[in-house]
């Protein structure tokens, strides 16, 4: 098929739940991407934070090989190495001392809200405005933004309530004797990249402690290097009960996690919880193998690094441009917030052959894999200078 039938069929036989941008991409390597038509771009989303190892990385690629010969399904109800492997290795990375596969970022969250409800035996669920934290009902409530949500509210789930996402204040006027958990993202991610002070973690912290109120944290897109630290809640302190993890995980595999303090996890015994696809011996070898790069290649670092010097290149930009409102991020998290909308901007970044996304109206997101160049930063900054105009 062409592009043009490629659109056809996809609209002629697809649910229409997307407004997709008007290419067909077709292969990739690193940052790059090419379409059905030959076109070339530089990939500044990343898949939605997922390709932190940019497209085709050989090393999961050899995974992907190798495992697919070997065992791709058996269920939950038999063991499987690649997946004991890595359980072991994200205990092992993060402050938390047991896990659970899930497929997805929903799904992770799905779990985690079970098992605050079930470990507290409360209702309750406090999440922030302008928050995401996926699709699925229960989720979607979680959910602060109005516009994913405005056809279901008759049947949407009780007990969840939102406060001003970094404003302790708020939070407490939302604090019952029912309040299970407070649930949270490091950063705002599709809200705008939204980051609050270290101090407002730290008032958390100890809310949380003070109250005995669990700590849902929502690392399903600020986790594995995106941010400049391995996970988002070493930047800023924080101490969760209950993390979940997804996007950059599996390579570009879909898998995801709840991981649980020893205390806050013992609540489930087998039965309160399950899947059948989650933890797979092919998706666990694939995400073994991309959390491996991630480490060895030394790219939590270099986000860290070539993320300052994109931000700081970003800030020369907006001296220059009175369009842009703001400039923050942290690591290769960036947005740009303009005094406009800014999808016009999308389709003109990517005409020129850079792919970026447009999030909460006005936020120009860049997520570009961490491997990225400061070759193709500025090439980035030159076309987008230039489009400002
Ligand atoms: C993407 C995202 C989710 C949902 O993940 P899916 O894999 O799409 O279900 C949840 N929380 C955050 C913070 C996300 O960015």
């Amino acid at each position: 098929m062409n592009t043009k039938e490629i659109k056809k069929t996809e609209e002629e036989y697809f649910i229409n739940t997307f407004s997709r941008q008007p290419i067909v991409l077709d292969k990739g390597h690193g940052a790059t991407v090419y379409d059905k038509d030959g076109n070339k771009y530089t990939d500044f989303f990343a898949g939605i934070a997922v390709n932190n190892l940019g497209h085709t990385h050989p090393k999961v690629v050899e995974a992907i090989k190798t495992q697919s010969e070997k065992l791709i399904h058996i269920s939950n109800i038999y063991y499987n190495e690649p997946n004991v492997i890595l359980g072991k290795k994200l205990v092992d990375l993060t402050c938390l001392d047991k896990i659970f596969f899930s497929n997805s970022g929903a799904e992770a969250n799905e779990g985690a809200i079970k098992l605050a409800i079930k470990y507290t035996g409360k209702t309750e669920i406090i999440a922030m405005k302008n928050s995401f934290h996926g699709r699925t009902i229960a989720t979607l409530t979680a959910t602060g933004q109005d516009a994913y949500k405005k056809d279901y509210l008759e049947n949407l789930p009780h007990g969840f309530k939102h406060a001003e996402f970094g404003d302790i204040e708020s939070i407490k006027n939302q604090i019952t004797d029912e309040t299970a958990a407070i649930m949270i993202e490091p950063i705002q991610g599709e809200g705008g990249v939204n980051i609050p002070s270290k101090e407002f973690y730290k008032q958390l912290n100890k809310l949380c402690e003070e109250k005995e109120i669990l700590l849902i944290l929502d690392e399903v897109q600020t986790g594995f290097g995106r941010c400049g630290s391995m996970f988002a809640y070493e930047i800023f302190g924080i101490k969760p009960d209950i993390m979940t993890l997804a996007k950059a995980m599996g390579g570009g595999m879909p898998i995801g996690a709840i991981l649980a303090s020893d205390k806050v996890a013992s609540a489930f015994s087998p039965g309160d919880h399950g899947t059948t696809f989650g933890g797979g011996p092919f998706v666990s070898a694939v995400a073994n193998a991309a959390i491996d790069a991630i480490i060895e290649e030394n790219l939590v670092n270099e986000s860290k690094e070539k993320g300052e010097y994109f931000k700081d290149k970003l800030l020369k930009l907006k001296d220059k441009h009175s369009k842009i409102k703001e400039v923050r991020g942290m690591g290769l998290m960036i947005g740009i917030e303009l005094k406009e909308p800014c999808s016009a901007l999308v389709n003109k970044l990517r005409e020129k052959g850079f792919l970026v996304n447009c999030t909460a109206g006005s936020v120009l997101r860049f997520l570009p894999p961490l491997v990225i160049s400061k070759k193709e930063i500025d090439a980035l900054i030159k076309v987008l200078n230039g489009v400002l105009e």
